[in-house]
């Protein structure tokens, strides 16, 4: 069976095919056109999946792809497959019918979840190790543009009743804090994201950074600028994992999301303060990385070809 992995996110939407064993057939990606709103990011969807289709010479009349598999920033609701929230990343998103609109187009089978779930979903697919031990629980939390999480415990993502389950960007960190972009003050998103780090460090330094690597490079130097805004970043973050092993006691918690790159920078000191709180869960970084999503995504559409009992060609 070969299936499209879709990744609709606020900067770009990534897609690729992929065997039921895992592996990939096509890759394509573009930038998501968010300035006009919700019709310009599905017409970035479309264009992601119409180049696969093509690649591989899909069409209604010799078929090829079995299915579309789609994560999505936002709370989804993965039964109706509608975008029940969300924030300005993605404008006018809120209320888009995807299942619907997706199948209505492509005329297969689709999936929508929220694309931390798919993430967690792909990580888990890729990640041997830490899939055979997914019964005692796994949190993703990826630090990226925003913070995403996703929650599996007894081997199933856990949504909620409102599909905001795993939505650990916007508990609150700090009372009163800083605004966030889902109306509420001091999310953790407003701290942790790879975006609020670069924002603190330029505040504090009056300098103009780009991207987080050439900060960890001056924190790795001992630049006492940017030095006090790293140390509560990891402070922060550690307080995060510790409270989510509380919480939820998973066996691991998984980082992931572009702020991971610098790990080499960081990692041993949030390894020193999370001793200091005694933290039982594992805290790793997550291992796919920029696929994860997709693979995810794909993951979660296989599952319901296979439970519809549509038959599958292993050899493909
Ligand atoms: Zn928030």
């Amino acid at each position: 069976v070969q299936v499209i992995g879709l990744d609709i996110g606020g900067t770009s939407v990534k897609g690729m095919i992929v065997t039921s064993s895992g592996s990939i057939q096509a890759e394509f990606k573009q930038h998501t056109n968010i300035l006009e709103g919700r019709e310009g990011i599905l017409q970035s969807a479309f264009s992601v999946v119409d180049t696969l289709l093509s690649k591989i010479g899909h069409n209604e009349q010799s078929p090829v792809i079995q299915g579309i598999g789609i994560g999505s920033a936002g709370r989804i609701d993965p039964v109706s497959g509608n975008v029940v929230f969300a924030t300005e990343n993605l404008p006018g998103w809120q209320g888009t019918q995807l299942k619907q609109t997706f199948e209505e187009r492509y005329r297969l089978p689709v999936s929508v979840d929220n694309d931390a779930n798919t993430a967690l979903v792909g990580e888990l697919w890729r990640n041997t190790s830490i899939s055979l031990n997914k019964k005692q629980g796994v949190v993703m939390l990826t630090l990226g543009t925003g913070v995403g999480g996703a929650n599996v415990m007894n081997g199933q993502l856990v949504t909620g009743s409102h599909y905001q389950g795993g939505e650990w960007g916007h508990i609150i960190l700090v009372p009163g804090g800083r605004e966030c972009n889902c109306g509420k003050y001091g999310c953790l998103e407003q701290y942790l994201s790879g975006t609020a780090l670069i924002t603190a460090v330029n505040k504090a330094t009056g300098r103009s950074y780009t991207n987080g690597s050439s900060i960890f490079e001056d924190f790795t130097k001992q630049d006492k600028t940017v030095e006090p805004i790293i140390h509560q970043f990891i402070y922060y973050l550690a307080i995060m994992l510790e409270n989510i092993s509380t919480s939820i006691d998973p066996k691991y918690i998984l980082l992931g999301g572009g702020v991971l790159d610098s790990k080499d920078h960081w990692w041993h000191l949030l390894e020193q303060q999370l001793h200091t709180f005694e933290t039982k869960a594992q805290v790793l970084p997550a291992m796919v990385k920029n696929q994860a999503g997709m693979y995810g995504a794909a993951s979660q559409i296989i599952n319901i070809l296979r439970e519809k009992k549509v038959s599958i060609d292993e050899t493909t």
